[in-house]
């Protein structure tokens, strides 16, 4: 994550703000906040010059009162323990919020994986799927993809399991590709939650993504696809950026293009009818949605003060840092938060984990028509504690969903010793 906010502090202090509106006691709010364990591991690769590199990977297991622990491997450069636990507990909110029956987990490798080839890519995954071999499986502990991470490594990592462990299980893992036992609709699905909630939103004030602009930074799986989708809906995309800069079209540009151009050129800047931006050029564009789609503290309270956009649909994990998004609360821009607006991901995960459990696959209408149904849900309900507490946005009112349905299911197991 960029910006110098703790992002472990980040979600204390975005849990202690729902507990205002709960009945917990001191000892249960501290069982909500801290993670259940963590490995800490280091794993030694050869490289393909002969010589040896060790690199720092983490899984987080946050909560599994409600099952096996659930969320995705990042492989990034700002992989550390304060991230992953973080991220951890934002899916333990996030599979709470949509009501399926996981718990939250997070994990990483603190490594830039374009310094590395494909084989050096492939011993790094296997060894770490060694090292979570103990506490991974499909009812324990079930990792997906994350920032650049994708099918590939969700491959290598099923098949390590399964040789280690001499059976088939492909319920180890989500988010594979189809022949390894993946699902229709698994890798749209982030952005299709994006879409679901931005038309939810403007529903609720009368209006139509035909007659909305959108702007997205971050043109990664969540980005582009979320733009993708908007566009194809009906709504009007004016800028998109990624790390490099950004390409801006105030009467819209074609999402389809531009992913073209970045996957010739590496970047979304100089897209044929596009004029070049900067990140922050996107991020203050004057636009009815905003889609943060890259990575965390993308945000901070300065730039939230400078926001003209009316709603924003986090795509990313933590794009807000919690002062921007006390200006954004202050300021009445609608905010949809990242546990709800790209739980797609791991509402499709779900699924796919079901079609293997019960070796049965689903077409990608009925994962799609599902999605929609557990997202519209959900929304409906942060929307109605939202009223009941008189919170003054939706991510405290999502939490106060979420905490009350992990305390619920801990309570009900009560304390084993
Ligand atoms: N990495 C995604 C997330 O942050 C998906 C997790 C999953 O599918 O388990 O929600």
């Amino acid at each position: 994550m960029s910006g110098d906010s703790d992002p472990y502090e980040s979600f204390r202090s975005q849990v202690e703000t729902a507990a205002e509106h709960l009945d917990v006691s001191d000892g249960e709010l501290e069982r909500l906040s801290r993670p259940e364990r963590r490995l800490e591991t280091n794993l030694t690769v050869e490289l393909d010059d002969g010589s040896l590199e060790t690199v720092s990977a983490f899984r987080c297991q946050f909560d599994g009162s409600r099952g096996p622990y659930k969320g995705g491997l990042r492989y990034h450069p700002a992989v550390n323990r304060a991230e992953v636990t973080a991220l951890a507990g934002w899916m333990s909110i996030k599979t709470a919020v949509v009501d399926i029956p996981l718990g939250g987990g997070k994990g990483g490798i603190a490594i830039d994986p374009a310094d590395y080839s494909e084989d050096e890519l492939e011993r790094l995954t296997r060894a770490f799927a060694t090292e979570l071999r103990p506490m991974v499986g499909p009812d324990r502990d079930v990792p997906a993809p994350d920032v650049n991470t994708g099918q590939r490594e969700m491959n290598w990592i099923k098949d390590t399991y399964e040789t280690l462990e001499r059976t088939t299980a492909p319920g180890v893992v989500t988010g594979k590709s189809l022949a390894s036992g993946g699902s229709l609709g698994r890798v749209e699905a982030t952005g299709r939650s994006v879409l679901i909630t931005a038309r939810e939103l403007l529903a609720r004030e009368g209006r139509s993504l035909e007659d909305a602009t959108v702007a997205v930074q971050g043109y990664g799986n969540a980005g582009w696809i979320g733009a993708r989708l908007l566009d194809e809906a009906g709504a009007t995309i004016v800028g998109v950026s990624d790390s490099s800069g950004a390409a801006i079209a105030e009467d819209g540009l074609d999402p389809v293009a531009v992913k073209e151009h970045k996957s010739e050129t590496g970047s979304v800047v100089g897209a044929a009818g596009t004029t070049e931006g900067t990140n922050e050029d996107v991020l203050t564009m004057d636009v009815d949605v905003l889609v943060p789609a890259a990575l965390g503290n993308a945000v901070d309270a300065d730039l939230a003060a400078d926001l003209e956009a009316d709603a924003i649909i986090e795509a990313a994990n933590g794009p807000l840092t919690p002062d921007a998004d006390d200006v954004l609360a202050d300021r009445d821009v609608e905010v949809v938060p990242d546990v709800l607006a790209n739980a797609g991901g791991v509402v499709v995960s779900y699924f796919e984990w079901v079609q293997n459990r019960t070796r049965n696959p689903w077409s990608e209408q009925r994962v799609n028509e599902e999605l929609d149904d557990v997202i519209v849900a959900a929304y409906d309900d942060i929307c109605e504690t939202r009223e009941r507490i008189g919170a003054d946005r939706n991510r405290t009112a999502a939490y106060v969903v979420a905490l009350e349905r992990l305390r619920t299911a801990a309570d009900q197991a009560g304390q084993f010793a």
